[in-house]
This record gives structure tokens, C-alpha cells and sequence, in this order.
């Protein structure tokens, strides 16, 4: 069966990942973006069903003992998770499927698929980290610095991620993200499956 590759990219807020995301979807149209549900209300300019899923926390519980996440975890208070259904389906149509979740997400799935093919998004630097998230609205002190350590947080965990991706010059970046995926479907096992006629053919068999 010719089935796609997993790709998870993970990054703290103010490492520009959606900026990142969307170039390489508009790029590689292939790679179909898993629509998480969260109990988090929506914010100004999202869209259910388009950004996320928005469901109560109610909802969302009675969905998990139901099993019908691939990977949930709370973050910051709301739920977050992947629907198995709509990954089983993607992955059967032989699609390359992208998902866009937290350190704590990434370890599940790569407990449960380890030839998922993870990325982190790094900021340049420290400084430039919390520009950005103290550029995000008219926050008070204690926001930012609870959204700073939240972000220290996810980048302890960097180590964990197949590659890296430092943002520091987003066509740089958007063009890196788009080698990961490029070369994820040039490996031997995606290859044989696609061209195994080709193959023998060029063998003489
Ligand atoms: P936000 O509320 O800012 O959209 O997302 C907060 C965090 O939740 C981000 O790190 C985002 O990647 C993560 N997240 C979004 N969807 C999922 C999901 O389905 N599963 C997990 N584990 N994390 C998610």
C-alpha cells in the first residue's frame, strides 16, 4: 500500500510557524493539514471548522473516552486533540498529512507512529522571542512572562524533533520546510511503492 508520510512541526508562539505552515501548503498542495478540535473559544478571525474545530470541554472529554483522538493534551488550560478517524482515513488515501501540535502531541504520535517525520521552528533569538510575544496585543507583564516560560517550556524539548528550523529568514525557512517534505517522499519504502514497475523494468527483470 502506498500510504503518506506524518509530518509534525512544533513550535513555541513567536517562532512565526503559521506564517511557515501556510507557504508550505500553498507549495505543496499534496500535504493535507489535520483540523485539530480544542475546547478553546475561538478567537477574533477563526473559523470552525477551518482553523480548528470548536467544541466544548464536555464535548471534548466524551470524545476521549470514546478513543476517537490519536493524541490529546491540555495546553494552557484547553484541550487540544488529533482526530484518529480523519488521520486513519488520510493516511489509507495515501496522503502525506500534516499536523500542527504541541511537544506533548508530538511524543505521542511518535510513540504510536515512529516514522512521523517531526520539525521544530526555532526563533533567531532569545530577544527576538519576546519582541514577539509582547508585540501580541496589549498584554499585561504577567501574560508575557507566563507566555515566555510557557514557550521555554516547548523549547526544552527540542532535542526530541528529527530536524530544526531556525526562522530567521522566513523564505529560508519556507524553503527548508518544504525540502523536509520533499525529501520524506523520496525515501526507499515511498519510492519502491510508487515505482516498483519502473524499477524492475530498469533491472531487466
Ligand atoms: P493556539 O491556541 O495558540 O492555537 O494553540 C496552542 C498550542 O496548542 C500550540 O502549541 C498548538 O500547536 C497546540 N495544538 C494545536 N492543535 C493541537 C492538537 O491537536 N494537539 C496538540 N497536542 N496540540 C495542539
Amino acid at each position: 500500500m502506498n500510504s503518506g508520510n506524518i509530518y509534525v512541526i512544533a513550535a513555541p508562539s513567536g517562532a512565526g510557524k503559521t506564517t511557515l505552515v501556510l507557504a508550505l501548503l500553498a507549495a505543496e498542495p499534496q500535504v493535507q493539514l489535520s483540523i485539530s478540535y480544542t475546547s478553546r473559544a475561538p478567537r477574533e478571525g477563526e473559523v470552525d471548522g477551518r482553523d480548528y474545530h470548536f467544541v466544548s470541554r464536555e464535548t471534548f472529554e466524551a470524545m476521549i473516552a470514546r478513543g476517537e483522538f490519536l493524541e490529546s493534551a491540555e495546553v494552557y488550560g484547553n484541550y487540544y486533540g488529533t482526530s484518529q478517524v480523519w488521520i486513519n482515513e488520510a493516511l489509507a488515501a495515501g496522503k502525506d498529512i500534516l499536523l500542527e501540535i504541541d511537544t506533548q502531541g508530538a511524543a505521542q504520535v511518535r510513540r504510536l507512529f515512529p516514522q512521523a517525520i517531526s520539525t521544530f521552528i526555532l526563533p533567531p533569538s532569545a530577544e527576538i522571542l519576546e519582541q514577539r510575544l509582547r508585540n501580541r496585543g496589549k498584554d499585561s507583564e504577567d501574560a508575557i512572562e507566563r507566555r515566555l516560560k510557557a514557550a521555554r517550556e516547548e523549547i526544552a524539548h527540542v532535542e526530541e524533533f528529527d530536524h530544526i528550523i531556525v526562522n530567521e529568514h522566513i523564505d529560508e525557512a519556507v524553503r527548508d520546510i518544504i525540502a523536509i517534505v520533499r525529501a520524506g517522499r523520496l525515501t526507499l519504502n515511498r519510492q519502491v511503492a510508487r515505482h516498483s514497475e519502473l524499477i524492475s523494468k530498469l533491472k531487466g527483470a
